[in-house]
């Protein structure tokens, strides 16, 4: 039988710090905090990935931030936010149902963003016409 901790915490099989629920999400407290506040945003729908969710859904869960990002905002008192989804092992997966971070973020907390590399001559235009292709 397949098992998924967090649709066991959306159906309150084991606990959490829960923080807003309705029929779509639910948002409760990340356990291991990168700083006090982060939360942690899951359908209540299992699907692993972003790509596997449906546009309804992830309409749905999108429609849920502003409210909930002012919320963690204005209550952890933070300087900013970030709002991270991490798909796969490679990107920093761990549980693999579809979840959305909202991590408080102060001005000196010392974490850093991405880095930043730069595309050789011609890269970009490649890269792009990949992508569209994917979509078409
Ligand atoms: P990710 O690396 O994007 O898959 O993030 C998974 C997150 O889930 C991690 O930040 C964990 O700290 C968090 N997490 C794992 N188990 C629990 C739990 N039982 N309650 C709350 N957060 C959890
Ligand atoms: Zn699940």
């Amino acid at each position: 039988m397949n098992t998924c901790i967090f649709c066991d915490i959306v159906a309150k099989k084991i606990p959490s710090d829960i923080v807003f629920e309705d029929d779509v999400v639910l948002a409760f407290l990340d356990i291991h905090p990168t700083n006090p506040g982060h939360t942690l945003v899951v359908p209540k729908q299992h699907v692993a990935t972003m790509a596997e969710a449906s546009s309804e859904l992830a309409s749905a869960l999108a429609a849920r931030l502003p409210r909930l990002t002012r919320a963690v905002q204005a209550a952890s008192k933070a300087d900013g936010y970030n709002v991270n989804n991490n798909n796969g092992t490679a990107a920093g997966q761990v549980v693999s149902h579809l979840h959305l971070h909202i991590i408080p973020r102060f001005s000196n907390d010392g974490y850093q963003a991405w880095g930043h590399r730069s595309y050789a001559d011609g890269e970009a235009a490649q890269v792009a016409a990949a992508i569209r292709e994917a979509l078409a």
